[in-house]
Formats: structure tokens, C-alpha cells, sequence
């Protein structure tokens, strides 16, 4: 790893469980960027196109399949999104550190195209909050939601394939510990090999 490189983040959790929050508190740091997806889901009532996704048919989503123009991709709940390669490379090669907030499937092929990553978990504090949690938002439908509460369990069963996992029930103590995860990686021997070259060279 280069000083200049920008970090891969890996960021999951089950919908709901206020990571979307948690990467609004992310971003203002200014150190990282989101990563925009691309998916065939239809936009819920305040999101919009090249923000929140890049909303597409599923054709056209298929064609960007057939032409290598995503990173990773899968379907969840009835719906594809994937990670387009324009959203991440040149920004990593720029320095950037790149979050990819997508679901388990897509972060265990990224695991296996790109183990230099870092992968979190953001787990509620239990299903019966998530449930609650949804239901709040009022954007679902009662099947969506359950089959959501589903996906949700089958997820946290996962979670143990992440290098961390924050739990979230306390929104700036779960965004304190994101940047914790960050730093102390930043700190990693592997990661800073660079710096002991700056030290010997200063010498
Ligand atoms: P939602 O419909 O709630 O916006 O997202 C549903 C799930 O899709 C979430 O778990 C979200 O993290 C995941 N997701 C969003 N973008 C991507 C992506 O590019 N790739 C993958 N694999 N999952 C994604």
C-alpha cells in the first residue's frame, strides 16, 4: 500500500439500520467518498438520479453487465444494484478512500477481487429495533418489510466474514467507532510501510 492510494471501505448493514445516517455524519469528515450505485429498484420519495443511485431499467442494468461495467453486482429483494468500476477506480488511484455501502453478497465477491479492503458491519441493536426502525420510515410496504426483517437475519448471520462490526445503537458512538476502525487500520504496519521509508530516508 502507497501513501497516495485510497482506502477500499466495505460497508454493510441490514436496511434500517441507520447507516444511512451514519454515512451522512461519514462524509462531512470530507476524508471519504460514497460510492453512487447503480440499481433497478424505483426511487423512493426524496431520492434522486446520480445521487442517491443511478436508477436504472433493467435492461440497460443488464447491458452494463454484458459490457464489464460494474465492480460487483447482485440482487436483493426482487431488485439488481452493483457497483459501477466509474464511481471507484480513478478515485482510489487519486487517493480518495472509496465507500461502497452495498449488501453481503457484493461485499464477499469484492472480499475475494479485492482482500486489501476494509470491511464493516453495522448490525442493529437487536431485530425487534430493526422492525421498529422500519416501520418508521414508512417507505415499505408490510410484506417488503418482512421480507426485509428476513434478509436482515440471514445477513447478521454473515457478519463474522466482516473485519469489524459496529453496533448502532447509539448514532455519534457508532460513527465514533467507524473513524476508530479507520485510524487504527491507517496504522496497520502493512498500511504504513511507507512511513518507516520516510524515516530511514530522513535519517
Ligand atoms: P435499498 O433498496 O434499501 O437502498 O438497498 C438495499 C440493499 O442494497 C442495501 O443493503 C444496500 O446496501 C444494497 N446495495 C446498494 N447498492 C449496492 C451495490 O452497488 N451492490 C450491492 N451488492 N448492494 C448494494
Amino acid at each position: 500500500m502507497t501513501e497516495n492510494r485510497g482506502r477500499l471501505i466495505v460497508f454493510s448493514a441490514p436496511s434500517g439500520c441507520g447507516k444511512g445516517t451514519m454515512l451522512k455524519y461519514i462524509l462531512r469528515d470530507g476524508r471519504f467518498y460514497c460510492s453512487v450505485s447503480a440499481t433497478t429498484r424505483k426511487p423512493r420519495n426524496s431520492e434522486r438520479d446520480g445521487v442517491n443511485y443511478y436508477f436504472l431499467e433493467r435492461e440497460d442494468f443488464l447491458n452494463k453487465v454484458e459490457n464489464g461495467e460494474f465492480l460487483e453486482y447482485a440482487e436483493y429483494c426482487g431488485n439488481f444494484y452493483g457497483t459501477l468500476l466509474s464511481e471507484v477506480e480513478e478515485r482510489l488511484e487519486k487517493g480518495v478512500n472509496v465507500i461502497l455501502e452495498i449488501e453481503v453478497q457484493g461485499a464477499m465477491k469484492i472480499r475475494e477481487l479485492r482482500p486489501d479492503a476494509l470491511f464493516v458491519f453495522v448490525a442493529p441493536p437487536s431485530l425487534g429495533e430493526l422492525e421498529r426502525r422500519l416501520r418508521k420510515r414508512g417507505t415499505e410496504t408490510d410484506d417488503v418489510i418482512a421480507q426485509r426483517i428476513a434478509k436482515a437475519s440471514e445477513e447478521i448471520a454473515l457478519a463474522e466474514n466482516y473485519d469489524y462490526i459496529i453496533v448502532n445503537a447509539e448514532l455519534s458512538k457508532a460513527v465514533e467507532d467507524f473513524f476508530t476502525i479507520v485510524r487504527a487500520e491507517s496504522l496497520r504496519a502493512k498500511n504504513s510501510a511507507y512511513i518507516t521509508d520516510e524515516v530511514i530516508k530522513n535519517a
